[in-house]
């Protein structure tokens, strides 16, 4: 069962962008470069910084400028931000970002709340987006929402998901990422979908973006890894969630699953020890009693746990 395990993974933290958009708390835009900060020298190094959305409708991340011309100058580091239309890409590029995460769902409803848009709408709209994040020579993530479902597990048919998967890698995109975004998918599921995905082309990499919902992330980890996914979206503490999924919740954590992959020989090129540290600070900063994470309460020193 073990024997498909890589010695390697690679962490996308999407703390600052997914992690904060819908806490009541806002954060300074001086508190999410310190954080961002704080996260490279944990040794990530590719961060989700923000997203290019309506500050109406998001307005956590009202401030996407003004993180983007704060960020440290790190070659080795890969920043993104998420857009949903094309105002959102063109602001991405002038903002100086070189790669986009783009996103559709995959549940027509999810995409009428999330984006205003319906399925077919939203289909159109990324193929606009696409090209215009090529005309600005960007690297591309293609992203589907929902790919699990949206109120229920069986409310998006997994031959929508294939059809979406397929047209994104025709059009080119430069990694592929599937979001549980509502937190519905088991380990079998996961598995029986991943099997399905056509073959994705040579150094385009499939991403999971999964959250912990009802509790099933770290498994759904596993049944990745052993379907060959190397590279999976996690939020410090755990934070995170859509505004527009009813009962949504966090992604997995970064701490824990970065635990998780350590102790069975797996290895992120992440400080595990600073992470936890970093965790307890944004809890603060936050004014939360607890985050979702788990691991960052036990790593704690010995004088600060309760
Ligand atoms: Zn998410």
């Amino acid at each position: 069962m073990f024997n498909s395990l890589p010695d390697s993974v690679e962490i996308i933290e999407v703390g600052p962008r997914d992690g904060l958009q819908r806490e009541e708390q806002l954060l300074s835009t001086a508190d999410k470069v310190a954080l961002i900060t704080a996260l490279l020298d944990a040794g990530l190094r590719r961060i989700q910084v923000t997203s290019f959305v309506h500050p109406r409708y998001v307005p956590q991340m009202a401030d996407a400028e003004e993180v983007c011309a704060q960020l440290p100058q790190r070659p080795e580091v890969i920043y993104s931000g998420l857009a949903l239309n094309l105002k959102g890409v063109e602001r991405a590029h002038k903002a100086g970002l070189t790669h986009i995460d783009l996103s559709l769902s995959a549940s027509d409803q999810h995409s009428r709340r999330n984006a205003n848009r319906t399925l077919p709408q939203a289909l159109h709209e990324f193929d606009d987006m696409f090209r215009l994040a090529r005309h600005h020579g960007m690297t591309i993530r293609g992203g589907i929402q929902c790919a699990f479902g949206f109120r229920t597990p069986d409310d998006v048919p997994p031959a929508t998901v294939l059809q979406l998967a397929g047209h994104l890698l025709q059009l080119g995109v430069d990694e592929l990422s599937l979001a549980d975004s509502a937190g519905l998918a088991n380990p079998r599921q996961l598995h029986t979908l991943l099997r399905q995905l056509p073959a994705l082309p040579p150094g385009t990499p499939l991403i999971l973006h999964l959250h912990d919902t009802r509790g099933l992330g770290l498994a759904n980890v596993l049944a990745a890894l052993q379907c060959g996914v190397r590279c999976f979206d996690t939020a410090l503490g755990g934070l995170g969630g859509c505004p527009f999924i009813p009962g949504a919740t966090g992604n997995i954590a970064t701490e824990d699953t970065v635990h998780m992959l350590h102790h069975m020989g797996i290895q992120t090129g992440v400080d595990l020890q600073a992470l936890a540290r970093i965790a307890r600070d944004l809890q603060t900063r936050l004014q939360k009693e607890q985050l979702p994470g788990k691991l960052y309460r036990l790593l704690a020193p010995a004088a600060e746990v309760r």
